[in-house]
């Protein structure tokens, strides 16, 4: 709602600050959210781990960036799975954010509330101690996050050793169906971990929020509602894919990769309406070469035309033969503006990782999926893609681990040719004006927005 005169005053001088972790997938939800509580009014300060450059380009925009970056923190990373990461993060919080609070304390702009990744549980404690309330983000399915609430209370055992499981307000689930941290403790021994830390201490956050929307998920959320007051605020896409009036907001993501933004949308501008599969599995996944070569195989056999992702570090693995024999039928790209890529009229199905980020995104741009998850919560977004909301096909894996060929060529064919191309575009097309609908103005997720800055305000008088 529009604010008026003296309370317009307050929001301005009412400040947050927004910590997502420092991953793509983390950070673009993490910004988009800020980017909503700015556009109603508040003084946002994103803060960084990262020293990039896009850092720079962000501060033009309606929300501050701080870098709070500095040397030790990703030295001696060996992966992921390493604790050393996640005790760097913490301790670069405890030192950097009572200098933060301090400093804009003393310019006028006091902080009143940290909105923190729901994947550093601990923020809420320094959050505290400083005086400020604490409100965290939770970047995963409400589905996905009912799981690892499950592993949190004991209620399901892990390693997940039986061929499926029955988890209320959930359709049946096999085991490739669920995040492959409940099953592989072996490979990702702290995603798991940290993936139930997640609601650890849930009930210190003033505000439980889900980059998700009510009827998205609504059975899941109506369970989970019953344990802890959760709000829906996503999808955190920026406002110009839903708002009409909204015309600039360019600046959809800080990237921390670089775009190839003009090739990709003037080789699209050149394509035919829904002609074009674009392909993308998003900034972590890594395939192996057979993989690569087998989606080539398979993006040729369909005889589409295709924008492929392939980033800088998986390029060595591309068969780079197949660019030739395709040239006139594809581009290949280290990086695209992805939401623009997924709003343009030539896009005709996007074949994805379901990193949560991806799959939230063609939801909302009514883009049909083919579902390729990799790892991690892909694996039960897939399934929700194919089963449950019904925009999409899921590949199948062969008995060697891999998706071949002609399964890939098939299931593109059904998503751009056959009869049950008709049925999953319009599933695509309705769950498309829902997602827009929820954060539109009085939407449900706006209302948990217009909710949170409402309380914020309200305490800063
Ligand atoms: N993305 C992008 N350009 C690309 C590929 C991905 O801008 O070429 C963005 C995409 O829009 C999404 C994010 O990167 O917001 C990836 O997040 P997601 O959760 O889908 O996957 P992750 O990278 O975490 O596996």
């Amino acid at each position: 709602k529009e604010l008026m005169g003296s309370e317009q005053r307050v929001a301005a001088e009412t400040h947050v600050l927004t910590l997502p972790l420092p991953f793509q997938g983390h950070i673009n939800p993490m910004l988009q959210f800020s980017k909503r509580l700015a556009s109603k009014g508040l003084k946002v300060t994103l803060l960084s781990f990262t020293d990039k450059e896009w850092t720079k380009a962000a501060e033009h925009g309606s929300v501050n960036v701080q870098i709070i970056f500095d040397d030790t923190l990703f030295a001696e990373i060996t992966d992921q799975e390493d604790t050393v990461y996640i005790n760097n993060l913490y301790a670069t919080v405890k030192r950097r954010l009572p200098e933060v609070v301090a400093k804009h304390g003393e310019s006028g702009y006091p902080i009143s509330c940290l909105v923190y990744d729901s994947l550093m549980p601990w923020a809420i404690d320094i959050a505290t101690e400083l005086g400020l309330l604490g409100a965290t983000l939770f970047t995963q399915s409400l589905a996905v996050s009912n799981l690892y609430y499950e592993v949190h209370q004991g209620k399901l055992k892990v390693p997940v050793e039986k061929t499926a499981v029955a988890v209320e307000g959930m359709p049946p689930l096999e085991i490739h169906d669920l995040p492959t941290f409940l099953f592989d403790l072996e490979n990702y021994p702290l995603s798991l971990k940290l993936s139930a830390s997640q609601f650890s201490n849930i009930g210190e956050a003033d505000w439980v929020f889900f980059n998700t929307f009510n009827s998205l998920e609504d059975e899941v959320l109506n369970l989970m509602a019953r344990q802890c007051a959760i709000k829906p605020v996503g999808p955190t896409i920026p406002s110009m894919y839903t708002d009409k009036r909204v015309k600039d907001d360019k600046d959809y993501g800080l990237s921390l990769f670089k775009p190839d933004v003009e090739s990709c949308m003037k080789w699209l501008d050149s394509r035919e309406p829904c002609s074009v599969v674009y392909v993308s599995f998003g900034s972590l996944s890594i395939l192996g070469e057979r993989q690569m070569e087998e989606i080539a195989c398979g993006l040729k056999m369909s005889c589409h035309y295709f924008l492929w992702v392939v980033r800088e570090t998986e390029k060595e693995k591309f068969p780079s033969r197949f660019l030739d024999e395709t040239s006139e039928k594809g581009l290949v790209v280290t990086w695209c503006p992805q939401l623009e890529v997924l709003a343009h009229k030539s896009v005709g199905c996007f074949m994805t990782h379901c990193g949560w980020n991806s799959t939230l995104e063609a939801l909302s741009m009514g883009v049909p999926m083919v579902a390729m998850p990799q790892w991690a919560d892909q694996t039960t977004n897939a399934k929700f893609v194919a089963d449950v909301w019904r925009v999409g096909v899921r590949v199948k894996v062969d008995e060697e681990g891999i998706v071949t060929g002609t399964e890939i060529e098939l299931r593109i064919r059904e998503v751009m040719e056959e009869e049950t191309a008709i049925e999953i575009r319009k599933n695509s097309e309705k769950w498309e004006k829902q997602a827009k609908e929820a954060v539109d103005e009085d939407g449900s997720s706006d209302k948990n927005i217009q909710e949170f800055v409402a309380k914020l305000i309200c305490n800063s008088t």
